[in-house]
């Protein structure tokens, strides 16, 4: 038998043992030898079910892979078609004419982003300004600085507006959300071009209303303006948080008013997290409470927070 193990090659000896040792799996009784045998037997039917077993996940993680390929393809040919529906390409900065086609809540994943340009300085920030409302953020830049699409998604408009954006993009997002880049000096993608995050779109300026060059950028759900520095954290290139809940009865007050210290924006403020800090900590030192620090950023009373963390406090 041994003779036979090291001078055949091992597939060889299963086979011959497989015929061998068959009939022999049914007897009652078995010699030493036999439960040896059938027990080296038993080893190498583990090891190729393993292997098998090994090989179907191997495939089935490409087909999933695939399948997941092919629906992020989709979703950016037609971006978050679940809520603009097919017929939403339009020219105007607002792609929804009827506000009872605008969910109640939706759940914006925000962890694909990337900053729109690499130096950031907050010229202006979102909110009343002399009597009109800034619907985004301006972000200093140089004429002829890069600017990136802050998500993969699909351009929307492609436009020119003196009085206004200048030179600007909207472009559509998988996420629900649409972004907004004015007074650009370069363009350099076409409507309803697909463009992947971090893409340079075009080059910074100050075309349209504008009195320097800055990048002005605007995050809308719907349309509806949403204070981008309570989204993203423009200076580390993050999003504050993975998923912001849009809520369209919240009052108006939560989209608008921007003014305050750097990280204060509108009506929240966003903290970091220290070591030592637990959550009754955070809520004393604000003079709030837990179940409302709770009810701000999604979590419960055991949610672990650590250190570098950020939470939205009201
Ligand atoms: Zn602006």
């Amino acid at each position: 038998m041994l003779v036979i193990f090291s001078s055949l090659g091992l597939k060889t000896a299963v086979a011959q043992e497989k015929s061998r040792i068959e009939p022999i799996e049914n007897k009652a009784i078995y010699s030493l030898t036999d439960t040896l045998k059938s027990g080296r037997l038993l080893a190498d039917k583990v090891e190729i079910l393993n292997l098998i077993r090994k090989e179907k996940e191997a495939r089935d993680e490409s087909i999933e892979e695939e399948i997941k390929a092919k629906e992020i393809e989709e979703n950016l040919e037609a971006p978050a078609e679940e809520i603009y529906g097919t017929c939403s390409w339009g020219q105007s900065i607002n792609p929804i004419y009827n506000p009872s086609l605008i969910p109640s809540s939706y759940d914006i994943d925000l962890t694909g982003f990337v900053a729109p340009i690499k130096f950031y300085r907050v010229n202006s920030k979102y909110g009343w300004r002399r009597r009109r409302m800034h619907h985004g953020v301006d972000l200093k830049l140089y004429t002829g600085e890069e600017v990136r699409a802050a998500f993969d998604g699909k351009v929307r408009i492609k436009r020119y507006n003196r009085r206004g954006y200048g030179y600007y993009y909207v472009i559509r997002h998988p996420n629900g959300l649409e972004t907004i880049y004015g007074h650009l000096s370069k363009q350099f993608v076409k409507a309803g071009e697909v463009v992947k995050a971090g893409q340079v779109i075009g080059l910074g300026g100050s075309t349209g209303r504008s009195s320097g060059p800055h990048l002005h950028f605007e995050a809308r759900f719907c349309g509806i303006p949403l204070n981008p520095q309570l989204l993203f954290d423009f200076a580390e290139g993050t999003p504050n948080m993975d998923t912001y809940t849009f809520h369209k009865y919240a009052k108006k007050s939560h989209y608008a008013k921007g003014s305050g210290k750097s990280n204060n924006v509108g009506h929240y403020t966003i903290y970091k997290v220290r070591r030592g800090d637990s959550l009754d900590k955070i809520a004393r030192r604000h003079h709030t409470t837990v179940a409302r620090l709770c009810q701000v950023n999604h979590m419960t009373k055991r949610s672990l927070i650590k250190p570098g963390d950020k939470l939205l406090i009201k």
